[in-house]
């Protein structure tokens, strides 16, 4: 089963994806995950997009195509991908339909966790106390929840037209969304 999960920064999707990746044995392909390490170990890429990401926008495609070419080719995560991140635009869902099909794959549910900005701003608000991400202040986060909107809501409008999308709200507890997320799972 492949899998992809949608929601703004701080809708709990990392959180989610971690305990769906444990569940269900899954790989968690999470981009911006990839990215940050690449900026981490100041690789060629990571010095090219550290001041894209820190700034809230969105990196190059080829980049972010070719990062997760890698996984979806190799034959261990055959069928086993989270898709965390990725797709975020039209273009980047396509280029992913392409990819899987290549590699004698498809996505099998798409999983959007719906939260309203005042809700983000708040957990945004908690995890900077915690983690110290770079691009988690108050005003970063609004860009990234308006640029998420933005780019995102095709994507998702494109998986509801092919049947496969889920919405989860995301406004409720971890315990709670992990329980709907799983029955949602075991359905498939
Ligand atoms: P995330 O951890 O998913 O919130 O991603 C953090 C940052 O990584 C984003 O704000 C983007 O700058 C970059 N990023 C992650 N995934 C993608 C993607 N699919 N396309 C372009 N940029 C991405």
């Amino acid at each position: 089963m492949n899998l992809i999960i949608f929601g703004p920064p701080g809708a709990g999707k990392g959180t989610q994806s971690k305990f769906i990746a444990e569940n269900f044995k899954l790989f968690q392909l999470s981009t911006g995950e990839f990215l940050r390490k690449e900026i981490k170990e100041n690789t060629e890429i990571g010095k090219k997009i550290s001041s894209i990401i820190n700034s809230g926008s969105l990196v190059s495609d080829i980049i972010v195509s070719d990062l997760i070419e890698k996984i979806i080719s190799n034959k261990k995560y055959h069928n086993r991908i989270i898709f965390d991140g990725y797709p975020r635009s039209l273009a980047q869902a396509k280029n992913l339909d392409n990819l899987l099909n290549k590699n004698n794959q498809k996505i099998d549910i798409v999983l959007k966790l719906s939260v309203s900005l005042e809700t983000v701003k708040k957990r945004i608000t908690e995890r900077r106390a915690l983690e110290k991400r770079p691009d988690d202040n108050e005003q970063i986060a609004i860009r990234r929840y308006e640029t998420y909107e933005k780019s995102t809501e095709p994507v998702i409008e494109y998986y509801k037209k092919m049947n496969l999308l889920k919405v989860v709200d995301g406004e409720r507890s971890i315990d709670q969304i992990n329980k709907e997320i799983s029955d949602i799972i075991a359905l498939i």
